[in-house]
């Protein structure tokens, strides 16, 4: 088909060179699509969609870009939820799909070298394949890429015992804004020589350049998994039951769910209630059989939680199925609220200010929007909660929005008072970047700024994401 956007005719005939006619798209549906991450919130207007398949190609596009001044937008998976790989002003989507191979395992090292669009499950598949473990994970990790997963700094699930993406990454293929090729830190274990570059490309969300390939780290699979799923009063409660199993048990997951949370993911996903007792809150906690004797531990210091009054009821899973699908209850409530319009935080604060933390936030939100339903659920035993408030049938779509802008800045005043960060692991992007300043000071941004500078002097990729470039 002829191209649609509003890309030139010499531009397209540019592109056909460095990627063959049949790698750009200018089609309505694409440019819908692969304008847009999962946050649906901006409305998606790119020039065109280009699918490199080599470094050579991305590089080549770079040099394009720079000459003709076409602001670049790297795309991986789109499940990205700050708008940072969303294209609104003519931007040159260039998307990972096609770059999705394991280019090379180094078994002695354990190292997985792959390109940047390779499917974190797959890279998970691949890692239990050579019997090891790829331990990032999260509910989308099957349709996330490795490249968007680097980006974002991805969390998920198992930080608390296996920490964010970073500490998977040992060596980085990147192309900058300069149109250069930079290998970093090429797999190694130990190297102080200077700076370490490719840290500043973990978490940048694509404001530095293209991540083209990755050295990611492999680790030993862990022993036999154990599901407890708790019900517990509140967010004190949680924070007594995860000091009494994290000193005594080795726990590789600590989630919580809120009633509210539970009511809609049972729906939506046909799922049975864990509990005869009610709750307002649900732990989901996760934790290795090392010792072989780790049930036994468990039911006592479950015992223990609810002769102290921390814990209501509980269930521990007896086998794998079981497993999953008390995991589906904590996993699926993602999808089940994002049906209508939903206004998503992702907070922070060190553990032990956690609970005074949420609890001044659910205060405030009673306060001023007590016709708003909160639904909160995330990673508790690593400090990092999402809150979601759901527009009410009663209010228009833009209003909720306005009135969810004005909280807001209540709200990340408050997280600004404990010292948190108004995104723990989805990153800025569009949606965040007015409240960045409740979690970097200015001397950190402007320094931010001329990062970017050095690496993209033309400010061609993912132009005033996180920042505005002035
Ligand atoms: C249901 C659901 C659950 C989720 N749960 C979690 C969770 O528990 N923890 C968590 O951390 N996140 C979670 N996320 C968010 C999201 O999955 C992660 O941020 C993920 O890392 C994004 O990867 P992606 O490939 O989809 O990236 P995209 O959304 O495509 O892009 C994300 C950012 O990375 C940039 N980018 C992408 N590829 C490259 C590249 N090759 N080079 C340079 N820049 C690039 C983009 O420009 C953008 O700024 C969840 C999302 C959904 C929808």
């Amino acid at each position: 088909m002829k191209q649609k956007s509003y890309l030139s005719e010499k531009l397209h005939d540019q592109l056909v060179n460095i990627l063959g006619k049949d790698h750009i798209k200018t089609d309505h549906d694409s440019l819908q699509t692969f304008g847009r991450d999962w946050t649906c919130a901006y409305t998606p207007d790119p020039l065109a969609i280009v699918f490199p398949t080599s470094i050579g190609q991305v590089q080549a596009i770079v040099k394009l870009a720079i000459i003709e001044k076409i602001p670049l937008v790297p795309s991986g998976g789109r499940t990205g939820l700050s708008g940072g790989a969303v294209a609104i002003n003519k931007e040159l989507v260039v998307s990972f799909d096609k770059m999705n191979k394991i280019v090379e395992f180094d078994a002695f090292s354990r190292t997985v070298k792959c390109q940047a669009g390779v499917i974190t499950a797959e890279l998970q598949k691949f890692a239990d394949e050579h019997d090891l473990y790829y331990p990032v994970d999260f509910a989308s990790s099957g349709s996330s890429q490795i490249g968007g997963n680097i980006s974002t700094n991805a969390g998920g699930i198992k930080v608390m015992k296996y920490g964010m993406t970073r500490q998977w990454v040992a060596g980085l293929t990147v192309v900058t804004g300069q149109g250069d090729i930079l290998d970093l830190n090429h797999g190694l274990q130990k190297n102080n020589t200077g700076y370490d570059l490719r840290q500043l490309f973990i978490g940048a969300e694509g404001t530095l350049g293209f991540i083209v390939e990755a050295v990611m780290r492999l680790t030993q699979k862990p022993d036999d998994l154990q599901v407890m799923v708790m019900g517990v009063h509140n967010f004190s409660d949680i924070m007594h039951v995860l000091d009494t199993f994290q000193n005594n048990l080795d726990l590789t997951a600590f989630e919580f769910f809120s009633d509210k949370a539970l009511e809609k993911v049972t729906q939506h996903q046909n799922l049975q209630y864990p509990l005869d007792t009610p709750a307002s809150y649900y732990i989901l906690l996760e934790f290795e059989d090392v010792s072989k004797n780790s049930n036994t531990v468990a039911y006592e210091l479950f015992d223990e939680c609810l002769n102290k009054g921390w814990g209501l009821d509980g269930i521990m899973s007896q086998n794998l199925s079981q497993n999953k699908s008390l995991w589906q209850l904590r996993e699926g409530i993602a999808e089940s609220i994002s049906i209508g319009a939903t206004y998503k935080y992702d907070i922070s604060t060190v553990i032990s200010k956690t609970p005074d933390c949420l609890n001044a936030l659910e205060t405030l939100i009673n306060a001023q929007h007590p016709e708003f339903e909160t639904i909160w659920f995330g990673h508790i035993g690593d400090g990092n909660v999402h809150l979601n408030l759901l527009k009410p049938a009663s209010l228009e779509e833009t209003e909720f929005l306005s009135q969810c802008n004005t909280l807001s800045k209540a709200i990340y005043a408050i997280v600004a008072r404990f010292h948190g960060s108004i995104s723990a692991e989805h990153g800025i992007g569009l949606i965040k970047k007015e409240y960045l300043s409740y979690t970097r000071s200015a001397e950190e941004i402007t320094l931010m700024k001329q990062i970017k500078k050095s690496f993209d002097p033309h400010n061609l990729f993912n132009p005033n994401k996180i920042f505005d470039q002035a």
